[in-house]
């Protein structure tokens, strides 16, 4: 790791229904990959993942949401300053699957009450568990297109699936940014 080399810190929200498997997601991309830290605080959690791209050592914080009502109160500051956001509902085929599904505009709402209009990914995760044959991906990716999402993944943090695919997206995406606006400062 160049850590001589420009530095930029992004916040990226991960967010979705409870058990859909966000915490699994960010802990199977962040994992033995690169230095991880893990610091637990109430209601949410963060993770730290390192990447140097063409010279450019970054930094992500991945901030992990607790699903509880309780932490409600928490919720500003868990979307604050965030530069990116990863919404994940479950593809099972259970009340879990068609809840997270319908619950996707309300968290994409939040994020954007919150952080205004920033770069979004959608993963329909714990495909391990259904037959990708049998998908069909119609209704899906008519939020995508209308919410303007950057991309859709059907990820598996259990298989690793598209996990890294879906990550680099936005990852690739605050990249292109960071590039636009320090040419534009030059
Ligand atoms: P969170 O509440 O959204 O953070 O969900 P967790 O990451 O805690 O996962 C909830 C449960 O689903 C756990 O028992 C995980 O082991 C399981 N899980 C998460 N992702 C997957 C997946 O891709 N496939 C399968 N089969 N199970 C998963
Ligand atoms: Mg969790």
């Amino acid at each position: 790791m160049n850590k001589g080399g420009d530095k930029f810190t992004f916040k990226i929200s991960v967010v979705g229904d409870g058990a859909v498997g966000k915490t699994s997601l960010i802990t199977k991309f962040t994992k033995g990959r690169f230095q991880k830290e893990y610091i637990k605080t109430i209601g949410a959690q963060f993770f730290s993942y390192e990447e140097e791209i063409d010279g450019n050592y970054f930094k992500l914080l991945f901030w992990d949401i607790a699903g509880q009502d309780d932490f409600n109160f928490l919720r500003p500051s868990f979307y604050k300053e965030s530069k990116a956001a990863i919404i994940v509902y479950s593809l099972e085929e259970n009340d879990l699957g068609q809840e997270s599904f319908k619950h996707i505009t309300n968290w994409h709402d939040n994020i954007k009450n919150y952080c205004g209009n920033i770069p979004t990914v959608l993963f329909g995760n714990k495909v391990d568990l259904v037959d990708e044959k049998n998908l069909n991906d119609n209704k899906v990716l008519k939020i995508v297109k209308k919410r303007n999402f950057l991309g859709y993944y059907r990820t598996s943090a259990l298989t690793g699936t598209r996990v890294s695919q879906g990550f680099h997206a936005i990852i690739k995406e605050l990249y292109n940014k960071f590039n636009k606006s320090r040419s534009i400062s030059q």
